[in-house]
């Protein structure tokens, strides 16, 4: 009988590095070769829908019909001359991953011949069969449709043969349905607050964009190994399978050289992405064996969110081709690093000045303590939105797994700030005068040293981290759409500028304070009313914990409880005010979040459920008949002397026969739980029944079946264990 094991195990040891043409070249020749972006503009656009399309990037002008008809039919004679033949509308629905519907340009004119068709209308609005995307309950309570709409400012892309618009999506009545709408309306929303405060430094500046750039951890693991584990197929981590004797302890992969295989993988995904204009940069090796990391230089916010969402798509076709199985999956294999997507986020003004870069005179020093401040004053009043806006099935297993970012959300901001800000806390200038003063501030600003830029002063336990010229939020979970932890971030940060704006200039008109003062004072008050917040010391030990309850700190382990602020009064009106999600909108994403919490959890039990009966048990029978056929050998040759001789193996029974049980016992009463669970009406009652009922269950299933994984032959176990899945290369 065959092993699915060992003939997985046959078939990855043909497996050379797969090469692919176009290999050669500058890469700065790809770069956007596949996008409608700024050249294809020029070459294809007349002058006056040239202008409609920066007007509406930059100024979110709208696009009237007939500039969109223009559009439509550049789009489309470049798209036909690059080879497309159909376009799709690319949006990015609330499963967190992306989604097309292609239609070809090719209509019958109705004289027996055919054209290329595409006009405003298809470019400008859709309307896919979108039924089966999560909703919420919207789409049910008012009308069954759903609507995707152009968003000019993330420029279309060709993949394939198929030309992607990016849009929005939306509901009949204008909710929003997608990841893309409520960070649209956040970055917004900063940008009018953070212009507005950009102004008290300088006049000149008329607008603000988010930066991000993420980096995207992942998992490659041969592709014939991985289909012989039901659980990696299928819930995108082994649900089961010992630690392998070598893990990450020698620390030998992190930053190693890279393996060929993987290396032939990445070359062309860099490839791939180049010409989709996603600007990767850097590749390299990570902690975990087997995994890796993928970086771009940072972008606009809206248009980095489009790029890590398409590599995430490009990663997995491109796998494919090279016979590996991209894991995306927050902790795919217990024991061993799982993987994040650090998302490195600032503000720049359109005047060309990175707002968290300390620069190098006192008057940008100002202007950076100010935004500085303020993003740790908002991320210390609103943490909990943070860490909701992270919050998963997968990451549960990641966050406070001491590797990963803790489940606590704290802000390191180094050393050197610290002191800074230190200094600055405890001046009180009601008797100094105004040289002193003057002077204190030249001293404060002027003491923020250029070096922070470098890469010494880091942290990398915290989860949100200020690293030189950017905050760094290291929490996100690596399948993650950014687009959530974005929204949240630019959202609070925005109300917080907001507020920061209205006390500076109440002290100005009515307290008569010149205004650099003014800011003086606030920011003052700010870093004394933010400082629980700060954490500069080891974010994965058990004093954090114990300390960080001490200072108040939330610490939400599972999903179900990090969720709970979404039903808050205050964050709802929080995201009412700045337009970013109404009540509808707010309580259709956490019933989303719930049941998608749910069903992963659900999904992950009837997996093991059935692998541990299926596999597991049959082959630790199968193990004990053989011991059993041993002892009665044993018996019949040396009679009543066996019992010494068999000792060992009668034990050895035993123990399998414990563990059987065990497994069998829990696997009902899992089971039992689940179906109590599925009764139960609402949603985040079934979802914390889920968490604290169902799950345990799995930990407890697991450990009787990695057991039996040493206990049995190694030639009839089945399933393919840790070694050979992390260290085939
Ligand atoms: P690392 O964190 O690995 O040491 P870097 O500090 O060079 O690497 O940058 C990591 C990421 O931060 C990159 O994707 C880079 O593009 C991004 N980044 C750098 N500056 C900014 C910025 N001003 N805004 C947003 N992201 C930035
Ligand atoms: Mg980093």
């Amino acid at each position: 009988m065959s092993n699915v094991r060992f003939d997985a195990l046959k078939m990855t040891f043909d497996r050379r590095p797969v090469d692919v043409t176009e290999l050669t070249g500058k890469r700065s020749e790809l770069f956007g070769l596949n996008v409608f972006g700024p050249a294809a503009l020029k070459n294809f656009l007349p002058k006056e829908a040239q202008a409609a399309v920066t007007d509406a990037i930059e100024h979110g002008k709208k696009i009237d019909r007939k500039v969109a008809d223009q559009i439509a039919a550049a789009l489309k004679a470049w798209a036909i001359s690059k080879g497309a033949t159909h376009y799709t509308h690319w949006f990015q629905p609330l499963t967190g991953t992306t989604a097309e519907k292609h239609d070809s340009f090719f209509e019958p004119a109705g004289d027996g011949t055919a054209i290329e068709k595409f006009d405003g209308g298809q470019l400008v609005q859709q309307e896919p069969d979108a039924s089966s995307f999560p909703s919420g309950g919207i789409r049910n309570t008012f009308e069954a449709r759903g609507y995707t709409a152009w968003d000019p400012t993330s420029p279309a892309f060709i993949m394939g043969t198929t030309l992607c618009i990016p849009t929005i999506f939306v509901s009949y009545t204008g909710e929003a349905l997608d990841n893309k709408v409520p960070l649209l309306r956040a970055l917004q929303s900063v940008d009018h607050a953070a212009t507005e405060v950009a102004r008290f430094f300088d006049k000149n500046v008329n607008k603000v964009i988010a930066t991000l750039g993420w980096e995207q951890e992942y998992f490659l693991i041969d592709k014939a190994l991985a289909m012989s584990r039901p659980d990696l197929m299928m819930a995108g981590r082994v649900l089961l399978g010992h630690q392998a004797a070598k893990g990450q302890q020698l620390e030998d992969h992190y930053f190693g050289s890279i393996p060929e295989r993987a290396l032939a993988y990445m070359r062309e995904l860099e490839i791939e992405c180049l010409k989709l204009g996603i600007p990767l940069k850097t590749r390299h090796n990570e902690v975990a064996p087997n995994q890796f990391e993928v970086a771009p230089l940072f972008e606009e916010a809206n248009l980095a969110v489009d790029h890590n969402s398409l590599l995430m798509d490009i990663m997995e076709k491109v796998a494919a081709r090279h016979n590996f199985k991209l894991v995306l999956h927050e902790k795919p294999f217990a024991g061993i690093n799982g993987s994040g997507k650090h998302n490195n986020w600032s503000m720049a003004t359109d005047t060309g000045v990175n707002l968290l870069s300390p620069g190098k005179t006192p008057k940008s020093n100002l202007q950076f303590l100010t935004f500085f401040i303020n993003t740790i004053k908002a991320v210390h009043d609103h943490a909990d939105l943070l860490r909701a806006a992270i919050a998963s099935a997968n990451n549960d297993h990641r966050l406070g797994a001491n590797e990963a970012p803790p489940a606590i959300i704290s802000v390191f901001i180094g050393e050197h700030l610290t002191s800074v800000l230190d200094e600055l806390e405890n001046v009180s200038d009601g008797n100094l005068s105004p040289e002193e003063k003057t002077e204190l501030k030249l001293n404060v600003v002027g003491k923020i040293p250029e070096i922070l830029l470098d890469n010494t002063d880091r942290n990398r336990t915290s989860p949100f981290a200020f690293t030189g010229n950017k905050f760094e939020f290291r929490a996100v979970g690596s399948s993650a759409n950014c687009a959530k932890a974005m929204t949240v971030l630019n959202l609070i940060v925005a109300e917080q500028l907001r507020k920061f704006k209205t006390q500076v200039d109440d002290l100005v008109d009515n307290k008569n304070l010149k205004r650099d003062d003014a800011i003086f004072n606030v920011l003052r008050e700010m870093i004394k009313a933010s400082k629980k917040i700060r954490f500069e010391g080891d974010g994965y030990s058990e004093e954090w914990v114990k300390e960080a309850k001490k200072r108040g700190l939330n610490n939400f382990k599972t999903t179900p409880e990090a969720l709970k602020v979404m039903k808050a009064k205050d964050t709802l009106a929080l995201y009412e005010r700045h337009g970013v999600l109404n009540a509808v909108e707010l309580e259709a994403r956490y019933e989303i979040e719930l049941e998608e919490y749910i069903k992963k959890v659900q999904i992950e039990s009837r997996i093991l459920g059935d692998i541990a009966r299926n596999h597991v048990i049959p082959t630790a029978v199968k193990y004990q008949n053989k011991l059993i056929e041993n002892v009665r050998g044993l018996k019949e040759i040396f009679g009543s002397e066996y019992a010494k001789l068999a000792k060992e193996q009668i034990n050895l029974i035993k123990e399998i026969s414990d563990h059987i049980g065990s497994i069998i016992s829990n696997v009902e009463k899992m089971t039992d739980e689940r179906k109590k669970a599925n009764a139960i009406n609402h949603a985040d009652k079934r979802a914390d029944t889920y968490c604290n009922k169902v799950k345990p269950f799995l930990d407890e299933i697991r450990y009787n079946c990695d057991k039996l994984e040493l206990l049995v032959d190694d030639e009839m176990w089945p399933l393919t264990k840790y070694r050979e899945l992390l260290f085939t290369r």
